[in-house]
């Protein structure tokens, strides 16, 4: 019975960045020549929901391709630009933290903007009803690829056929499960404390990192006089920590945060996110391409979780809208095997040197904080080596996907 039902060429478990990002890029670069859905139980964010809290930092080159795709034009009027970044090393209580290390984005543009993840997903979910992806409100349930397509059950009873699945479904990627790709990885005893807060001063765009001995403390720049904070504890701490009264709360936050803001208060909910590190053992299967934290998770201490998925975009649009416009099949292994060797090597580099990164400042050992405190130092001195950072954390080089350099597929 299934023979008879309409054939996708793309279909994307997960309507979220990762996912309708893709889904954007490829119906924009071929229009009516691609029948594209995007699968999700959740609605897309709405003005009227709950306040958006979670905020991502967005590089360079994962800009570009918003741009490129359409999508930049709704999310810069909500996005801070980021023109200087500080990292200081201290303990929670010292009055004044020295900057070790401090970027300013090469040629005086921002270094990277800041917004809300919600606005970032409600702008893409607008550009994909434009572009005409169609959007089915249900979970994906049960998998089963085969020689010209794969089938997707899904749980409301419903069966959709496509050429190539997407899994964009998150971190506990249930189309992942189904295809049976194991994903490694381990937990670290840390939550991320996420929190709005407004402050007396202007930020002037400066975000800071502060490394203190339970892992870095960060506070990014949002539009007026707010700031978001991404605040590191061990698990048990930080439950502790968001069920003090608001009081309390803001009191443990001032010692930590930075006093050049001036007074400060609350101005959102507060909420905890578990951090781990994770990575699929593979990053396609038959009929499948895994994309976002469906991949990879990786520790938020420099912003790129969501960076890494839009090169994922990037890397997987490349790879099978040429083969498309052809009249190829997308879900080829040739295709797909083209995406995987794009993105291993980036994603397990990336991860890792994020999680060396976690180790290293998460703690406050004497001779490891005067080795680090001295690299820094260094990298601070050493012009050419922070311009490759910037532009390796940028994502945007001279090998890096079409979409990533501003150009069309
Ligand atoms: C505290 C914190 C701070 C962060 N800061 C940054 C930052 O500064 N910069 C940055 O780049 N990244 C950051 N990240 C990471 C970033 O938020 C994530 O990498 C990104 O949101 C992942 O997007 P995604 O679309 O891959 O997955 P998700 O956002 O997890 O979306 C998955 C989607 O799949 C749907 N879904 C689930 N199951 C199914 C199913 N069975 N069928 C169909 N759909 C399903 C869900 O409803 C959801 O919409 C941060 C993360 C945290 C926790």
């Amino acid at each position: 019975m299934t023979e008879s039902l309409p054939v996708f060429d793309l279909l994307i478990a997960g309507g979220a960045a990762s996912g309708l990002a893709l889904a954007a890029a490829v119906k924009q670069a071929l229009g009516d020549g691609a029948a594209v859905a995007v699968v999700d139980p959740a609605p897309p964010p709405s003005a009227s929901a709950r306040p958006p809290l979670r905020t991502v930092a967005i590089a360079e080159g994962p800009r570009r391709l918003l741009e490129r795709i359409g999508a930049w034009d709704a999310i810069a009027p909500k996005a801070q630009a980021i023109m200087k970044m500080t990292i200081m090393d201290g303990g929670v209580r010292d009055a004044v933290r020295l900057p070790h290390l401090a970027f300013d984005a090469p040629g005086g543009g921002p270094l990277a903007y800041m917004a809300f993840n919600d606005d970032v997903v409600a702008a893409l979910a607008a550009l994909c009803g434009r572009l005409g992806v169609v959007r089915v409100g249900a979970s994906v349930a049960g998998f089963r690829p085969g020689k010209r397509v794969a089938e997707l059950a899904l749980a409301d009873g419903g069966t959709l056929r496509a050429r190539l699945a997407v899994a964009a479904d998150g971190a506990r990627s249930k189309l992942r499960a189904l295809a049976e790709i194991p994903a490694y990885g381990w937990d670290y005893d840390q939550s991320g404390i996420v929190a709005t807060i407004a402050h007396e001063y202007d930020h002037e765009g400066v975000a800071e990192q502060h490394f203190l001995p339970a892992g870095p403390f960060a506070i990014l720049p949002l539009p007026g006089r707010q700031s978001s904070i991404v605040w590191n504890e061990r698990r048990a701490d930080a439950r502790a920590l968001i069920a003090l009264d608001p009081d309390d709360f803001l009191r443990q936050l001032a010692f930590r945060f930075t006093p050049k803001l001036g007074e400060i208060r609350l101005a959102s909910r507060v909420e905890a996110f578990p951090f781990r590190f994770q990575v699929a053992r593979r990053f396609v299967g038959e009929r499948l391409a895994l994309v976002g934290d469906a991949a990879h998770v990786v520790h938020p201490i420099a912003g790129q979780g969501l960076n890494l998925g839009l090169r994922d975009v990037a890397a997987l649009a490349e790879a099978i809208v040429g083969p498309m416009r052809l009249g190829l099949d997308p879900g080829a292994p040739s295709a797909l095997a083209g995406y995987q060797r794009a993105r291993r090597f980036d994603v397990a580099a990336s991860g890792l040197g994020m999680d060396l990164m976690n180790r290293l400042f998460s703690n406050d050992l004497g001779p490891l904080r005067f080795v680090r405190d001295l690299g820094l130092r260094l990298v601070d001195r050493a012009p050419l080596i922070k311009d490759q950072l910037m532009i390796e954390a940028g994502g945007a080089g001279r090998e890096a996907p079409r979409l990533l350099r501003g150009a069309a597929l």
